[in-house]
């Protein structure tokens, strides 16, 4: 196979910290030189572009590059033809509308004729005209949260993640409007190879993603209890039974998931289980 896929990824920013991070943890190699605009990678057929976050839903739907990640915030902004093929998980935040402090607030009808400062035209506009309020969006490239100080605005409309950017300029947040993570995108138009490669990738990305979801426990049982410490215990097929050396003991090993984890160590424990470990997994192909 000769083809190589471009994959487009933000060149510094909140981004490209978990881009490379995702990139590296695949087990693909590439040394980004400072200040490249490209980069091949040594033992996967995949050719980095390093760009602005806001080019990069445009650069994919154009076919300059094939893939991207980018916030899913950046890719309804843009509103570009491209499929979003995975959520990533990382660069978390949210969009929210904010107001001065002391103002009062009731409800979003209360935003009906005043202006918004916003780098997300659209993604506010589509909000306000699903609740039925008409508001002036001004449309500004960055430093939004200092508009209402200097009379630009009454409102903003910008990504959050803390919300002590918005209170040391005097705002409040009263809506939450969208909900981002960074996201893999695709151009529509992709030849039979290209696939195969992204299937390849997107194959290691579930592999790390189920791991970061589930752990491997090891735990000690009386073998009397082995029949309601199973059931409790599915495994990927079934749970490894050894014996201990100490006559009637077991030792029983296991995968079980993040988000029933502290009930299902609960039910161990009363089921008579005994030096319960728990580890991380590294990568886990189901
Ligand atoms: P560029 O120079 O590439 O245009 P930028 O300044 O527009 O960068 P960043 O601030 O690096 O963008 O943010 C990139 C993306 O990271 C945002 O579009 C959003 O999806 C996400 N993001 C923004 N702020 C945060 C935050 N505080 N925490 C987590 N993720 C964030
Ligand atoms: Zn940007």
């Amino acid at each position: 196979m000769n083809s190589t896929v471009r994959l487009a990824v933000q060149k510094s920013g909140r981004l490209s910290e978990g881009s490379m991070k995702l990139i590296s943890s695949c087990g693909i190699h590439v040394s980004n030189g400072k200040g490249k605009l490209k980069a091949m990678a040594s033992n996967f057929p995949i050719e980095f572009l390093f760009l602005r976050d806001d080019d990069i839903p445009g650069y994919v739907a154009d076919g300059v590059a094939d893939l991207g990640i980018v916030g899913e915030n950046v890719v309804a902004e843009k509103d570009k033809d491209v499929k979003a093929i995975k959520k990533l998980g990382f660069s978390r935040c949210r969009l929210s509308i904010a107001i001065e402090k002391s103002k009062p607030y009731k409800g979003i009808q209360d935003l009906e004729g005043k202006n918004i400062a916003t780098s997300y035209p659209k993604i506010l506009g589509d909000y306000l005209s699903k609740n039925g309020v008409k508001a002036d969006i001004h449309e500004i490239s960055g430093s939004v949260e200092i508009a209402p100080s200097i009379g630009l605005a009454e409102a903003v409309c910008d990504i959050v993640s803390s919300g002590s950017t918005l209170f040391t300029n005097g705002l409040k947040e009263v809506e939450t409007i969208y909900r981002s993570e960074a996201v893999m995108i695709a151009n529509h138009n992709l030849d039979a190879e290209k696939e195969e490669i992204i299937n390849k990738l997107l194959f290691r990305i579930e592999a790390l993603q189920s791991a970061q979801n589930n752990k491997y426990i090891l735990l000690n049982a009386p073998e009397q209890s082995l029949d309601k410490i199973i059931s409790l215990l599915p495994g990927m097929r079934s749970p490894t039974v050894l014996p201990l050396a100490e006559k009637g003991w077991v030792s029983v090993h296991s995968v079980i998931n993040e988000n029933d984890f502290w009930e299902k160590i609960e039910g161990l424990r009363e089921a008579g289980a005994e030096g319960i470990l728990v580890v991380p997994i590294e990568k886990m192909i189901l």
